[in-house]
């Protein structure tokens, strides 16, 4: 493997790449970014990201002292200089600053630590797909964004090594039975212990937002654990069942837009995601091992946990978490399809940063909010911890536009509004032009509450896939 987490490797990687005739967008950001930077002496203007955060690090003799980090994070993400009462350190490990100034910030790198697995005869190494990569990775190789490129990824990830490709989107529509099951149960009892509105609990950053800034909103949060933590443990359980195969020798990747999620990975009893790597990491993983990504054929997922419908994949953008989860919440509670609306619920989609809707279930109308960019939730939060505001559901996603705008997708030129709506209409699109629109009509997950879970909120499923507490 090569030398690998450092700045002039990464310009080893355009060089590289650029003999594949894929050369990449990351580069001229990432230079004009610093030439405009500030010389100045010692390092008090950059954020003062700890040595062992989880997330990101900072690469000191990278950095030109200009402040525009602390900047960016404090003013638009609300983060860097507020007080936390916990006195832990103010990140939440969106990696925002990562796009912001990919020359001196980057993730905590782990993909030598995949490619060490994956060349390790006695592991088994299953790779799982979230869903916004699909639609922003083919940009690390000057393919247009939006462009859908799923089928080169298994397809790469085979060639890399990798046993079994599964995707998330799966995951996606588990978390969706769950949570809409817990919230239709939350409506009907809400105590102390289970408050409404319930929180989305699918974005590592904002559950650290609320845990740093509102601890005492944490009750709020659905005990769902993410798409990516399911995904992760049923792999070591269900699908090593099924396939017979010993779950200790598998190693979990997950590939991810987000840097928070190797925050999340080793939070207390949700260890069976081994290393998470970011869609930057994948494409130089593939490119250390010579894979010619633009070259490979489509290939298909894997099956058991391999099928996502279109619910599923709409969780990468903001507002499709709560989408999806009306959806399966009206069918639950009405036995019938939800009316065409339910398949694109136009006031909580778009880029306004906070959008609030009423939403009539049949036997319930309730009262909705979606929030992107985490900063744009301290006023819901306080209107919610002062009684002002009644709603029932909220989902709030730390990054602006919800994962397709994760701080570990690929850095670009274009504007970003546009870019995000590039790929948040890739993944709408892709919902509909999907057969199956609802997760509870997902075969595989049909399949799995049948033959292994029993039913949502069942003991088991509460056992693998919920957590106390966040
Ligand atoms: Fe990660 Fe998505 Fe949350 Fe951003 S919005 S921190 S990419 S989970």
């Amino acid at each position: 493997m090569a030398k690998v987490e450092n700045w002039l490797t990464r310009r080893e990687f355009l060089k590289k790449s650029a003999v594949f005739g894929a050369g990449l967008l990351v580069c001229s950001v990432q230079v004009g970014h610093a030439r405009q930077c500030k010389r100045g002496r010692g390092r008090d203007r950059a954020l003062p990201i700890h040595s062992d955060n989880p997330a990101i690090q900072l690469h000191q003799n990278r950095c030109r002292n200009c402040g525009d980090c602390q900047k960016f994070c404090s003013n638009t993400m609300g983060v860097f200089g507020r007080n936390v009462p916990s006195g832990e350190e103010a990140c939440i490990y969106c990696g925002q600053c990562t796009l912001l100034c990919p020359r001196a910030i980057s993730e905590q790198y782990h993909y030598s630590a995949v490619a060490k697995a994956i060349a390790d005869p006695g592991k088994i190494v299953i790779a799982s797909t979230a869903p916004a990569i699909r639609v922003a990775l083919g940009e690390m190789y000057k393919l247009a964004p939006g462009t859908n490129v799923e089928g080169k990824i298994v397809a790469s990830l085979k060639k890399l090594g990798v046993n079994y490709v599964l995707d998330t989107t799966f995951s996606a529509d588990l978390t969706v039975m769950e949570e809409a099951a817990e919230l239709l149960l939350r409506l009907e009892n809400n105590d102390a212990k289970n408050p409404l509105p319930m929180f989305t609990s699918c974005c590592p950053a904002w559950v650290r937002f609320v845990k740093l800034f509102y601890p005492n909103l944490l009750p709020n949060f659905s005990t769902a654990k993410s798409p990516m933590l399911m995904q992760g443990t049923l792999t070591k359980t269900y699908f090593a069942q099924k396939i017979g195969i010993d779950p200790a020798k598998i190693v979990n990747i997950a590939l991810m837009p987000c840097t928070a999620k190797k925050a999340e990975i080793l939070l207390p009893k949700t260890r069976d995601v081994d290393f998470v790597l970011t869609s930057r990491e994948l494409a130089y993983l593939l490119n250390d091992s010579k894979i010619n990504f633009l070259q490979m054929q489509d290939a298909p997922y894997d099956s058991l946990m391999g099928t996502g419908s279109g619910s599923g994949m709409i969780f990468g953008n903001s507002g499709g978490v709560m989408e999806a989860a009306l959806r399966t919440a009206y069918k639950l509670l009405n036995d019938k399809n939800p009316p065409d609306n339910f398949f694109n619920l136009s006031p909580i989609r778009g880029f306004d940063s906070v959008r609030q809707a009423s939403v009539d279930l049949g036997k319930r109308t309730l009262n909705v909010a979606v929030v992107h960019g985490v900063n744009n939730a301290r006023p819901l939060l306080e209107s919610i911890q002062n009684g002002t505001q009644k709603l029932d559901f909220v989902e709030v996603m730390a990054c602006s536009g919800g994962c397709i705008g994760g701080g570990g997708q690929p850095v670009s030129k274009m504007n970003a509004k546009k870019l995000k709506q590039l790929r948040q209409q890739a993944l709408y699109q892709r919902d509909a032009s999907q057969a199956i629109r609802l997760s509870c009509d997902n075969p595989e997950i049909q399949t799995i509450y049948n033959e292994f879970l029993g039913k949502p909120l069942s003991k088991k499923a509460k056992e693998l896939l919920h957590v106390s507490s966040h």
